[in-house]
């Protein structure tokens, strides 16, 4: 039987396991600290579990137009015990999976010794131990930027911030990537004022250009400022709040902050592993592999945050499904142009496969087909009729190329055009797909019939 080692128990290393237990071979999972990884105890989960409560508050406040007058009352506390609850039943429902998966699971710290030995710390004392295969999935962890005066009290993290007790008045959020943003979205519904400070001239520098404007309009329309083309100079005391000092166009202001949540990235988590040891390059912090995910050693491979430069819970499981399978010889496929990237604004943001900018830079011929949710039925009713479905398709072929939505389930959605993208599908195709009435996913059809310019719900 082969004998595989998988480092970690995020969505990359879980899902690894499983599946390598699935193809039989005999699998042991060391995890230093929770299952489920950053994703379950201090990522997707709690950040969509704040995002959802705050998104029920602002939607019963904002009701009276679908008839619905209330005034909620938020309380706090047990918004985050919802959160506390819904984390505790998916980390023990990934314990069963591991029971009922015959995976050897130890809680502890593990090293490499060699290419194929790993030593294993946990309250058993300290264990040496040989594999046939070794999957690295240690994930990675806030990275905190140079900033003189960023260990000032009032500095916090994504996780710091998705377990605080109270709302705090204010808070100043340094970085505007996708945690940044939802964090402010939440934050701001729950009555914090927000200001975001961003480096690069936009937020969201990934994702398509046109919408992320109209996405940076709904949210100072919630009375969130933000600051792009702006550097954090220092964080300065100010008794119990924290002044951050930005410039911009060489103008210097201080805004106060009760906290100030610093969300510019993440880094690789390496350090632990002694990579060295097993002779395991690195470029960047990050684990150097190839394109089956193999490390420098090619037992040993590395997925998930602490290997892909893209960090999401779903690029680490669909690694870690592909590591599994290709260690015990099977091929699998991962296709990089259907990973989807969403952000759980109000409305919610979602994309997959190219934009407009990168069609323009890798000098593609392509065509667009946008669709305004302000003439889709269901939208309307659901008081979501201000965003838009775009679609980029290559222009001779009409091949689906990108999709990039703004509106409700947005996030759901975006399944579908990943879906065409791996399908390779033209916009014909999605438009002699019937879509159901009255629907959100109407709009995407009606985008590809703008694309081939006869969209029939648009003058
Ligand atoms: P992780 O989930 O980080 O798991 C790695 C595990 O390895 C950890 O539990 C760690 O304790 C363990 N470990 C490390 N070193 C060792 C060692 N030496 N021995 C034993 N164990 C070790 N992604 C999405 O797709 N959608 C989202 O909505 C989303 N929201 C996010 C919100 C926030 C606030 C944050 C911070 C992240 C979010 N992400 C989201 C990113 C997502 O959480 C990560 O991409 C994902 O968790 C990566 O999975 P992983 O398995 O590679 O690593």
């Amino acid at each position: 039987m082969v004998k595989i080692a998988v480092i970690g128990g995020g969505p990359g290393g879980y899902v690894a396991a499983i599946r390598g237990a699935q193809l039989g071979a005999e699998v042991t999972l060391i995890e230093k600290d929770k299952l489920g990884g950053t994703c379950l105890n201090v990522g997707c989960i709690p950040t969509k579990a704040l995002l959802h409560s705050a998104g029920l508050y602002e939607e019963v406040k904002n009701g009276s137009n679908v008839g619905i007058m209330a005034e909620p009352k938020l309380d706090f506390k047990q918004v985050q015990a919802h959160k506390a609850e819904v984390v505790e039943r998916l980390v023990s429902g990934v314990t069963g999976l591991m029971k009922v998966n015959k995976i050897k699971y130890i809680k502890g710290t593990a090293e490499f010794e060699r290419a194929d030995t790993l030593r294993i710390r946990s309250e058993n004392g300290v264990q040496a131990a040989t594999f046939d295969k070794i999957i690295i999935a240690s994930g990675s962890v806030p990275f905190l930027p140079p900033i003189p005066g960023i260990e000032h009290p009032c500095c916090i993290d994504s996780a710091g911030a998705l377990s605080l007790e109270e709302v705090p008045s204010s808070m100043v959020i340094i970085g505007g990537g996708v945690i940044g943003i939802e964090l402010a979205t939440a934050y701001s519904a729950f009555g914090s004022k927000i200001t975001i400070v961003e480096m690069m001239p936009e937020i969201l520098p990934m994702m398509d250009g046109e919408l992320t404007r109209i996405v940076r309009k709904n949210l100072e329309r919630k009375g969130i400022k933000i600051l792009t083309a702006t550097k954090v100079v220092s964080i300065e005391d100010q008794q119990k709040c924290a002044g951050v000092r930005v410039e911009a166009q060489g103008k210097e202001e201080v805004i106060s902050g009760e906290k100030v949540l610093v969300c510019v990235g993440r880094r690789a988590d390496t350090e632990s592993l002694q990579l060295q040891k097993a002779n395991i390059k690195t470029e960047r912090g990050r684990i150097t592999v190839n394109e089956w995910m193999q490390t420098s050693q090619p037992n040993v491979y590395a997925i998930g945050d602490c290997a892909s430069p893209v960090m999401l819970a779903h690029i680490a499981s669909a690694q870690g499904e592909l590591t599994a399978e290709h260690a015990l010889g099977h091929a699998g496929v991962y296709l990089e142009q259907t990973n989807p990237s969403c952000v759980y604004t109000e409305p919610e943001f979602a994309a997959v496969g190219l934009t407009e900018e990168k069609a323009k830079e890798k000098k593609i011929d392509y065509i667009v087909g946008k669709f305004p949710l302000a003439a889709n039925g269901k939208a309307l009713i659901m008081n979501g009729g201000e965003g838009m479905i775009k679609i980029i398709a290559d222009a001779k072929y009409k091949e689906v190329l990108g999709m990039h939505i703004l509106g409700p389930r947005a996030t759901d959605l975006i399944t579908e055009g990943a879906l065409a993208i791996r399908l390779e599908a033209t916009l014909e195709e999605l438009i002699s797909t019937i879509h159901a009435h009255p629907t959100l996913g109407e709009a995407v059809r009606e985008s590809a019939l703008a694309g081939e310019k006869r969209a029939i719900h648009i003058p």
